[in-house]
């Protein structure tokens, strides 16, 4: 079933609010990474030690790039609203449903369809180490 106007208003609102957080959180990130990487790299005594500051850097972008790959998937989702194919499977065309957005209000794809791509390419958030 389609979104009603109701329903769509209250998900970009929900889109819009996650976007302002979001942006609150990526300049804390940014800042936090810069302080630490002056702290770690600023004075570098031996070899181990810099290896620790390479490694708490890396986690800190590891943080950064995450925040920063949601907020591409809430753009891309306030750019569906404007385009009008908001709620809409980018695979089958067929409607997301109210329930999984919102749950999920940046979901590309139906339930089915999710399933398949994480099967086929791997879930975006599981863990490679
Ligand atoms: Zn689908």
């Amino acid at each position: 079933m389609a979104l009603t106007p109701q329903q769509t208003q209250l998900l970009q609102t929900t889109i819009e609010k996650r976007r302002q957080m979001l942006l609150a959180e990526l300049r804390e990130d940014w800042q936090r990474v810069r302080r630490d990487q002056e702290e770690l790299f600023g004075n570098v005594p031996d070899p181990g030690d810099a290896s620790v500051a390479t490694l708490i850097a890396d986690l800190d972008k590891a943080d950064l790039g995450r925040d920063l790959s949601e907020m591409r998937a809430l753009e891309a989702a306030r750019e569906r609203l404007r385009e009008g194919t908001y709620g809409v499977c980018i695979d089958c065309g067929r409607d997301i449903g109210v329930g999984r957005l919102k749950a999920n209000p940046v979901a590309l794809r139906c339930i089915a369809d999710q399933t398949l791509f994480e099967k086929t390419f791997g879930s975006p958030t599981g863990s490679s180490l």
